[in-house]
């Protein structure tokens, strides 16, 4: 097993709730250690470039919805967790996809519901893969974010405009 780094979103209908509390206690007993943490306001363009891989299924816009936060709050929690073995043990304490076929001692057992509209309101995120794992943390995080990173990172001159207080 490998020391392996993994995103976890929590979702607009988790924060809703102010479950933030309680899935992070249940993050914290996975013996991982966050590396990254922030509130995010989610654009389209970052929710369908997170779900891209899902960008023909029939639930995708109401997906998109949801990941923005249009049915509950406009906000995720995105974390990094890293870890020996930790994108198998989040996936494990988070539970399937489907909030009815999760187990109930998961995350999204306890509180994940479907909708009368059918939309998953599944409370939390983790990523699948290594390579998605990779992938989905590029993307939310940049490196200086993480306090430390297992991807290489690269120093560059970068010339932008930044919003600093008046
Ligand atoms: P995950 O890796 O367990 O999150 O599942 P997927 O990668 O397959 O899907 C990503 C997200 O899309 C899920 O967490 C749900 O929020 C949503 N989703 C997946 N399948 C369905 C579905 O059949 N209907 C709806 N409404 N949403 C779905
Ligand atoms: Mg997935």
């Amino acid at each position: 097993m490998t020391n392996e780094q993994t995103l976890i979103l929590i979702k607009p209908d988790a924060l809703i709730k102010s479950l933030i509390g309680n899935i992070l206690t249940e993050l914290s007993e996975m013996d991982v250690d966050i590396v990254g943490a922030k509130i995010v306001k989610v654009s389209k363009e970052l929710a369908e470039d997170h779900y891209r891989n899902l960008k023909e299924k029939d639930f995708f816009d109401e997906l998109i919805k949801y990941i923005m936060g249009h049915y509950h709050t406009k906000r995720v929690l995105a974390l990094v967790y890293e870890g020996e073995d930790a994108i198998n043990k989040m996936r494990k304490i988070v539970g399937s996809t489907h909030p009815e076929e999760a187990h109930p001692t998961t995350i999204r057992g306890k509180y994940g519901r479907i909708t009368s509209k059918g939309i998953f309101e599944n409370a939390i995120h983790a990523s699948e893969s290594k390579k998605e794992a990779e992938r989905e943390i590029k993307l939310w995080f940049d490196p200086d974010e993480l306090t430390n990173t297992i991807y290489p990172a690269k120093k560059v001159e970068v010339k932008k405009q930044e919003l600093v207080w008046s």
